[in-house]
């Protein structure tokens, strides 16, 4: 039996896992994997170490429309099974909100959960499956040490004015506040900063966390100085399919004036807009870039328009700027996008070099550029992973 330490990252039709050795400082899962269609034809598929797909064989059918909890007892039937048999120890989970109190990764209680069952509310498309796993762990391995680790904790060492809307005060004291998201991929990033900026690691820092989510974060001495993401993970930067930020008198006219339900202007700012409702095409920009319909230019246009406005505004949060990181998976993979950004900054100090950005190097930047430009893989699992192990290494199934 391999003694493991297993992270899971559940969503609303999805559960997505990695499994690393019971080591402090693990570097990497030997085991990585997800289930998807969960609700209606879930399927499992897994990478070994290598990144290598597991073999059909080595991998198990699952029932159609076998419920979460279901299909967590059976990944932990198959974990154990897994060559030679893989030994959780120790349950690691990425939780969307940890509220204005949690700051860091925290072990698992019963007060823990009632703390997160209130904060519902205010990440209802998320929270409630981050729970119901750990939940579902719980209930198959009693006793089991299990973390729960934040994507709103880094952004609490903001000033309140970083947090604060301007809203009623008695709006902003019942916790209508900018919390901020993506903070474990923020988290990973301020931990390579030293290897590849020396001293400068603790200057004025942008990091552009740019997937299907997308957001940035200023630091100033490796921690979060404001972040473009609010009460909800669908202000500031355009997304895959959501809006980011919009006028909010956009939503009060569409109710008003086209007597769109609530739900459907939800469906609407989340779903339909963003890269995909833009170009009306897809929401994957390895689609948009491949396309020669204008629509799709624009929809990239907007996207890289938008971002380094928000580059612009989060620069004066930290009162100038001495690098940016893009992460994630436009930001690590898109040339044309990290270049159209870097076009629009070029005022700030940003000068990019066209070979070092097409081949994805670390460093994009020219060595004359004021600013550095770098691209760095995230790596949320692993800070999942490390913080798990040091919270939790005593549970034993
Ligand atoms: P993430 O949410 O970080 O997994 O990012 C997913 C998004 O990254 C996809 O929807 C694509 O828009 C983008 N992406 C992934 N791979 C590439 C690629 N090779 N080139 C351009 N964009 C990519």
């Amino acid at each position: 039996m391999t003694d493991a330490i297993l992270v899971l990252n559940a969503g609303s039709s999805s559960l997505k896992f990695a499994v690393y050795p019971n080591e402090a400082g693990a570097p990497s899962p030997f085991l990585r994997g997800k289930i998807v269609g969960i609700g209606s034809d879930p399927v499992l598929s897994a990478r070994d170490e290598t990144g290598r797909p597991l073999p059909q064989d080595d991998l198990i059918q699952l029932d159609p429309g076998a419920s979460h909890d279901a299909l967590i007892s059976v990944l932990l039937d198959w974990l154990d099974g897994h060559q030679g048999g893989v030994s959780v120890t120790a349950a690691g989970h990425r939780v969307v909100h940890g509220g204005t109190g949690r700051t860091g990764p925290a072990r698992v209680t019963d007060a823990l959960l009632a703390e997160l069952d209130d904060l519902v509310p205010l990440a209802p498309l998320h929270q409630p499956h981050n729970l119901a796993a750990i939940r579902s762990v719980a209930a198959r391995v009693p006793g089991l040490a299990q973390v729960a680790c934040f994507d709103t904790s880094f952004h609490r060492t903001q000033d309140r004015m970083a947090q604060m809307f301007a809203l009623p005060r008695a709006l902003t004291e019942a916790g209508i506040i900018r919390y901020g998201f993506h903070g474990l991929s923020y988290d990973y990033i301020a931990s390579t900063l030293p290897q590849h900026l020396g001293d400068r690691a603790e200057g004025r820092v942008i990091a552009a966390h740019l997937g299907n989510g997308a957001s940035m974060c200023a630091m100033r001495g490796r921690r979060s100085v404001a972040t473009s993401m609010g009460l909800t993970a669908l202000d500031g930067l355009m997304m895959g399919r959501r809006s980011g930020a919009i006028d909010p008198g956009v939503l009060l006219h569409l109710v008003e004036e086209r007597g769109m339900t609530v739900d459907a202007v939800k469906h609407l700012l989340y779903e339909e807009s963003g890269l995909l409702g833009v170009s009306g095409i897809s929401n994957d920009v390895r689609v948009l870039e491949a396309s020669d319909a204008p629509e799709a230019a624009e929809a990239l246009d907007l996207f890289a328009y938008r971002a380094a406005w928000e580059v612009g505004a989060l620069a004066t949060s930290i009162a100038g700027l001495d690098a940016i990181v893009f992460t994630a998976g436009i930001g690590e993979n898109s040339a044309r996008v990290r270049g159209a950004i870097c076009a629009r900054l070029g005022w700030l100090g940003v000068t990019l070099d066209p070979a070092a950005n097409e081949r994805h190097a670390t460093r994009i930047s020219t060595a004359a550029s004021r600013v550095d430009v770098l691209v760095v893989p995230t790596d949320e699992e692993g800070v999942i992973a490390r913080a798990t192990h040091a919270l939790g290494v005593t549970g034993r199934r």
